[in-house]
C-alpha cells in the first residue's frame, strides 16, 4: 500500500478493469439523454442543458430522497422505449467503459422497464445486444479492446422474474451472461423469485442477486442459502455479521465466514452506498475491512450517471481514502475476472493476457 502517491488519474484509468455491476439504464451521457428526449418525444425532462442535465441527476440521487433517486431512473427508461435509442445507449455504454480502461464488463438491466411504447421483451434484448456489438465494434476499430456481456435482471416489485430467467437461458449464447434481480430490497425478499432460480439451477446458468444494500443479513442469507445466489450485488451489509472486540480481535459470524469461506464475490459499489445512505461515508465504507479480511471483494460502479463516477474515478477514491496501491487494484480486478459469469478458458485469458501484463507494464 505504499506507491498509492505514485498513482496518478492517467495511471488509474490505464490499469486494467473488470467491472461486474453496473447498470445500463444508471449509465447515459447527460447529452444523449437530452438528444433522445427530443428524438422520441419524451417530455419531462427538468432541463434540457446536458451539463446541468448531468449536475441534476448526481444532486437528484445524492438528496436522500428515495423520490428524487427513483424519479432519476425515470427520465433515463423514459429515453429509452424505442430500439434505436437502446442501441445507441448501449454501443455508448460500451465505448464509455472502454475508454475508463475497463477491459471487461458485465453490464444489467431489467428488459421489462423498455416496453412501455410496445416493444417486446425480446425486441429489448436483441437492440442492447446490437449496441453492445456495435460499441465492440466501434472501440475495435479505434485500436481498443473490450469484452462487455450483459445480465438480464427481474424486478423485485413486478411479478417476471420466471419469464426473464427463461430469456436469460435463451440468450444465453447470445452474449447474456446472467440474471439479477433488482428494485426495492426492503420489502421484497428475494425468496418471492424460487422459481425463478431454481430454473436457473436447472438450466446451469448463473445468477447474483442485490442483496445487503438496503436490507441486510437475512436477505443475503436468503439469497445465498435459499436462492443459490453465486455471487451478491452490494452483499456490503455482510459487515453485519462481523465483530471487532476490545482487543481489536475480529470476529466472523457464521454467514461471514461462510461467505469468506466459499468466496462469494461481493459486488461493491463505493460511491452509489454513500449515496443511498447504506454506509454514512466512504471513508467509514467497510471495504477497507472486508479487504483486509480477504473476503472476495470486487470494485464497481452500479450507475455512472447518477453517482457521476467511473471504475477509474471508484479507483481513484479508494486509493485516497484506504491507501491502496496497485497491487490492491490488481487483486480487486483478478478477484471480479475470477468471478465473471464468462467460461473459464475467456476468463483465464483475460487474467493472463490482459490483466497480469497490463498491471505489469504500470508498475
Ligand atoms: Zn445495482
Amino acid at each position: 500500500m505504499s506507491d498509492v502517491t505514485l498513482l496518478g488519474a492517467e495511471t488509474l484509468r490505464q490499469a486494467p478493469k473488470v467491472l461486474l455491476h453496473d447498470h445500463l439504464d444508471g449509465g447515459l451521457r447527460p447529452a444523449t439523454v437530452v438528444e433522445l428526449a427530443e428524438s422520441t418525444g419524451y417530455a419531462g425532462l427538468p432541463t434540457t442543458d446536458a451539463d446541468a442535465l448531468g449536475r441534476w441527476f448526481r444532486e437528484a440521487a445524492d438528496s436522500g430522497s428515495l423520490v428524487s433517486y427513483l424519479e432519476t431512473f425515470a427520465h433515463t427508461c423514459g429515453v429509452m422505449q424505442t430500439e434505436d435509442a437502446l442501441v445507441r445507449v448501449a454501443a455508448e455504454a460500451v465505448e464509455d467503459l472502454a475508454a475508463d480502461g475497463v477491459a471487461y464488463a458485465e453490464v444489467r438491466y431489467a428488459p421489462e422497464l423498455f416496453v412501455e411504447r410496445g416493444l417486446s421483451l425480446d425486441a429489448v434484448i436483441e437492440a442492447v445486444q446490437e449496441g453492445f456489438a456495435e460499441g465492440t465494434r466501434r472501440v475495435a476499430a479505434a485500436g481498443g479492446r473490450i469484452v462487455v456481456r450483459t445480465l438480464l435482471c427481474a424486478m423485485r416489485q413486478h411479478a417476471r422474474s420466471l419469464e426473464i430467467a427463461e430469456l436469460a437461458v435463451r440468450y444465453r449464447d447470445a452474449g447474456v451472461a446472467g440474471f439479477d434481480i433488482a428494485g426495492p430490497e426492503d420489502g421484497f425478499p428475494p425468496t418471492r423469485n424460487l422459481d425463478a432460480f431454481e430454473y436457473l439451477r436447472q438450466n446451469n446458468a448463473h445468477f447474483t442477486i442485490h442483496a445487503g444494500e438496503a436490507f441486510g443479513l437475512p436477505s443475503i442469507w436468503e439469497a445465498i442459502q435459499h436462492c443459490g445466489a453465486e455471487r451478491l450485488g452490494h452483499g456490503v451489509r455482510i459487515v453485519e455479521d462481523i465483530k471487532t472486540d476490545s482487543a481489536g480481535t475480529v470476529h466472523l459470524g457464521r454467514l461471514a465466514s461462510y461467505v469468506r469461506d466459499r468466496r462469494i464475490p461481493l459486488e461493491i459499489c463505493p460511491t452509489s452506498n454513500v449515496q443511498t445512505g447504506t454506509v454514512p461515508s466512504l471513508a467509514e465504507h467497510p471495504i477497507g475491512l472486508l479487504a483486509r479480511l480477504h473476503f472476495r471483494v470486487t470494485v464497481n460502479t452500479d450507475n455512472r450517471l447518477m453517482s457521476g463516477c467511473s471504475m477509474t474515478s471508484e479507483f481513484a477514491a479508494l486509493t485516497a481514502t484506504f491507501g491502496f496501491g496497485l497491487e490492491d487494484l490488481r487483486w480487486f480486478t483478478i478477484n471480479a475476472m475470477k468471478s465473471a459469469f464468462l467460461d473459464f478458458d475467456s476468463r483465464l485469458a483475460l487474467i493472463n493476457d490482459v490483466i497480469k501484463p497490463g498491471y505489469a507494464a504500470l508498475a
